[in-house]
């Protein structure tokens, strides 16, 4: 199975490459692998990721040929005479962004955070939970199963703030999966130092997750105790500056906010150069401090996802496993024709899946993980979307 689809080399400079497939062209950099002209390769988020034998890129574009034009045919009528603003960010989406969407794998490798977030059920002051770690060799073996069996081109590796994976460990994690597994990698690891961080990338990091979670200060003071809001974005804007690929964003929903304070966190995340909106519902958990707090409406959810994507044409937008689990049925659907264009399938082993809970029932907990990348191909194509990400 594949998640991206391979393109041709057909022009160098001294940092990028054009890629092209099926007549398209794509610029991606060429720092992580070396390459030239005539070569096939797979890039993921802006980047060159990894070579392709000529052989095998030219059967997967045959096999794809045909379905690559029927699902543009299939997304060009379904985002046709848009009328509500839901169809209004989705023709926007189609025009700018064109059907392809974003599947990241996502493996959590460590539920121990040394953070007490109100919002969070991993949060330190949580005794009711079972405390796993994944040791580095589990993580690549299942990093492995990831790149060279589900055919995923880009991770996301996240865990609580866990100081046990220090600087040594997460390098050589790094190095171990830029060598062995290529695939675009992006770290949620909370926050590092700078220096950490640097030296992430050099091993061959590109990506990070980090949300900034509120734009209210008062809020995150109140419900992010011991963390700097400043320092925070300061990171964020720092790793943006290292060449860091940023996804980030906000809950929506928390206790306190109001609605409008939404689009000033979608304008946050725009301003913070976002190369992925990931922002979702608040959903409580019982053993932390904000049980109580109602859920947000779907229709509160898909409209933030509208006004991103008429903010910000061509940003990646995210549907959340928090908007899924929000509603399993349709979150996913309508997040999609909403505006957003990336999804994420989690790669950890069910065992540890079920005790990083940040929120409880998350959707897709006790799937499969083929079963459930069948599900959202089959997603994806009845809406005429290709798992594809190429280029800038
Ligand atoms: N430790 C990392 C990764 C955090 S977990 C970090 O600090 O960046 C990933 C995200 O889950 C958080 O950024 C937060 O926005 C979200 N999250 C935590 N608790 C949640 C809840 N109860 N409902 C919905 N999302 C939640």
């Amino acid at each position: 199975m594949c998640y991206a689809i391979p393109g041709k080399i057909v022009e160098l400079d001294t940092r990028s490459a054009t890629i092209e497939y099926y007549g398209e062209k794509k610029k991606a950099y060429t720092d992580l692998v070396d390459v030239k002209e005539g070569d096939y390769v797979y890039a993921q988020g802006g980047f060159v990721i990894s070579k392709v034998p000529e052989e095998e890129a030219l059967n997967i574009l045959k096999d794809w040929q045909e379905l690559f034009f029927q699902l543009q045919e299939t997304d060009r009528k379904l985002s046709n005479n848009p009328k509500t603003i839901y169809q209004r960010a989705n023709a926007v989406r189609q025009k700018y962004q064109g059907n392809s969407c974003c599947v990241h794998g996502i493996l959590e490798f460590s539920n121990h955070c040394s953070q007490n977030c109100f919002y969070c059920g991993i949060r330190s002051d949580n005794r009711n939970i079972s405390r796993y770690r994944m040791s580095v060799d589990e993580i690549l073996s299942n990093v492995e199963y990831a790149v060279n069996k589900l055919g995923f081109k880009a991770l996301v590796l996240q865990s609580g703030e866990d100081y046990w994976y220090d600087e040594e460990k997460l390098t050589t994690m790094i190095k171990q999966i830029r060598d062995n597994f290529p695939s675009l990698i992006f770290l949620s690891i909370g926050e590092r130092d700078e220096k950490t961080y640097k030296r992430l990338f050099e091993v061959g990091a590109r990506g990070a997750l980090i949300r900034f979670e509120t734009s209210n200060r008062e809020l995150y003071s109140r419900f992010k105790p011991g963390s700097s809001y400043d320092k925070r974005i300061d990171l964020i804007r720092n790793l943006r500056k290292i060449g860091y690929l940023i996804i980030t964003g906000f809950l929506v929903g928390l206790p306190g906010q109001k609605s409008k304070e939404i689009l000033t966190d979608i304008q946050l995340t725009a301003e913070l150069d976002a190369e992925m909106f990931s922002f979702g519902p608040f959903i409580p958990h019982p053993q932390t401090p904000l049980h109580n707090t109602p859920l947000p409406e779907l229709d509160t959810m898909l409209n933030a996802i509208a006004k991103s994507r008429l903010m910000s044409p061509s940003a990646k937008i995210l549907v959340t496993t928090a908007l899924e689990t929000l509603d399993k049925e349709k979150g996913a659907r309508e997040g999609l024709m909403a505006g957003a264009n990336s999804l994420m399938i989690n790669i950890t082993p069910i065992k540890y899946r079920r005790l990083y809970e940040i929120y409880p029932n998350r959707a897709g907990t006790e799937d499969d993980t083929q079963t459930r990348i069948d599900a959202v191909l089959t997603l994806l194509y009845s809406l005429g979307r290709a798992p594809t990400d190429l280029g800038i």
